[in-house]
């Protein structure tokens, strides 16, 4: 199947409220502009090495959304264009896309990453540290970035009573905060695997690679 033929085929499967990201990682800059001309303008990188030179050179309509874990030095290569950072997980992170993208004038909208799955290697924050950090006062003077909701990756696993639970616990700590943060907009949750199920429990942003591009 062509990226044309997948991107039509995943999007009737998408109700309308949900946006599709576009996960290029490893994809070289044709490929993208496959997708691109049919009609995708937003994607997903997880690397800063990768996201800046597919930037510079693709169409400045692009959305940018880098996904992957953010190492403070790198914040400053990103600050200019970054749409929205999904990946944020402590405060200091938050501080430093705050002075960059001060220095750029702007604002950047983020997400705060939490840790739902089982594995231990994945980024995140615990639901306890994130609703400290969401409610710290340190958080209120940051002018220039903007909470506007969390993301979460399942456990790989085929274990669907699983994956639900874990994409439920984090649609229920949303809810939670979406009273107390007016800003609480945007849930992202799901990848080729389990979109479906992250869809079900409430997300509305879907980062999908795979099945728009093929295996990796
Ligand atoms: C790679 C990646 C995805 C997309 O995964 P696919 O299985 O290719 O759909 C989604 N989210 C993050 C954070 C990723 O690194």
């Amino acid at each position: 199947m062509s990226i044309q033929e997948n991107l039509e085929k995943l999007k009737s499967t998408l109700p309308p409220h949900v946006k599709l990201i576009a996960v290029s990682k490893t994809k070289p800059v044709e490929v993208i502009l496959e997708a691109y001309h049919v009609g995708q303008k937003v994607f997903g990188e997880n690397r800063v090495q990768e996201l800046v030179p597919k930037y510079e050179v693709l169409p400045k309509d692009i959305e940018w959304h880098l996904i992957g874990h953010l190492q403070t030095n790198k914040v400053k290569y990103i600050a200019p264009f970054v749409s929205l950072i999904h990946s944020v997980d402590s405060l200091s992170l938050l501080k430093e896309i705050n002075k960059e993208a001060n220095k750029n004038n702007r604002s950047i909208d983020c997400l705060l990453q939490l840790h739902i799955a089982k594995e231990e290697t994945k980024f995140g924050l615990s639901f306890e540290e994130a609703g400290t950090l969401l409610k710290s006062e340190e958080l209120k003077e940051l002018k220039n970035i903007r909470i506007v909701g969390l993301m979460g990756m399942a456990t790989l696993t085929n274990d669907e009573i699983l994956i639900r639970k874990e994409f439920h616990s984090l649609k229920e700590f949303f809810d939670k905060f979406l009273t107390l943060n007016s800003q609480f907009s945007i849930l992202s949750m799901g990848m080729s695997s389990d979109y479906k199920i992250a869809v079900e429990e409430g997300s509305n942003i879907v980062r999908v690679g795979n099945s728009i591009f093929g295996e990796r």
